[in-house]
């Protein structure tokens, strides 16, 4: 299974492609995790991509597909969330995969409007300890988890808006991209998470 999910920020592919690669034992490789680590990293590169990321820009085409590239053949079965994000990355996802002699199974658009998105990113927080992303209202940490839970730097209402004016200006197009290649699944992103999940799976044909 190899597949890609896209969808405007706040649709939920980051907990989405969590939980199909619980589900599935694919593994989740978000290019904004990857991102975020190098920023944490305090590498050159780290400095080189923080503005845009804190912004809610796009990184450079050429910086985001080299950071992805190196997981593609790991393992033969992986979700790719976050990448691509254009044509440009899109048809560079398409040219690795064919020189690795593989293929793309499925590309999921998740939908929502916009209202719901704003509402969900600002109560987003992600646990330090485990990496997982909650909601304060809607999927709010266990006991467990000992957190602490941060706010991303780019979940801030202005950021909010802008990543979205990114999004349907340039990754929405890759609807008719993969339209064009017949792999294209669209998914209602309003429903409750447990649905989600289960439309994804069920469009991906892992729903067993
Ligand atoms: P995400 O967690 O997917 O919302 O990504 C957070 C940020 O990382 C984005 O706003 C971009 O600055 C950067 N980023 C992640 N994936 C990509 C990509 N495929 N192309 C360019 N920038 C990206």
């Amino acid at each position: 299974m190899r597949v890609v999910i896209f969808g405007p920020q706040g649709a939920g592919k980051g907990t989405q492609a969590q939980r199909i690669s619980k589900k599935t034992g694919a593994k989740h490789i978000s290019t904004g995790d990857l991102v975020r680590a190098e920023i944490k990293s305090d590498s050159d590169l780290g400095k080189k991509i923080q503005d845009y990321n804190d912004r809610g820009d796009l990184v450079p085409d050429e910086i985001i597909i080299e950071m992805a590239k190196p997981y593609l053949a790991e393992t033969d079965a992986w979700l790719l969330d976050g990448f691509p994000r254009n044509e440009a990355q899109a048809k560079a996802l398409d040219d690795a995969l064919e020189e690795l002699g593989i293929g793309l199974d499925g590309a999921i658009a998740m939908e929502a409007p916009d209202d719901a998105l704003v509402k969900r990113l600002s109560g987003r927080r992600t646990s330090e300890a485990t990496g997982r992303i909650y909601h304060v209202e809607h999927d709010p940490p266990p006991e467990e988890d000992p957190g602490p839970f941060n706010q991303r730097k780019d979940d801030t209402e202005e950021a909010i808006l802008h990543r979205l004016e990114v999004y349907y200006k340039h990754t929405e197009p890759l609807k008719d991209y993969y339209d064009e290649r017949s792999i294209l699944v669209s998914v209602d992103a309003t429903k409750g998470i447990p649905e989600v999940t289960e439309d994804v799976l069920r469009a991906i044909g892992e729903d067993g």
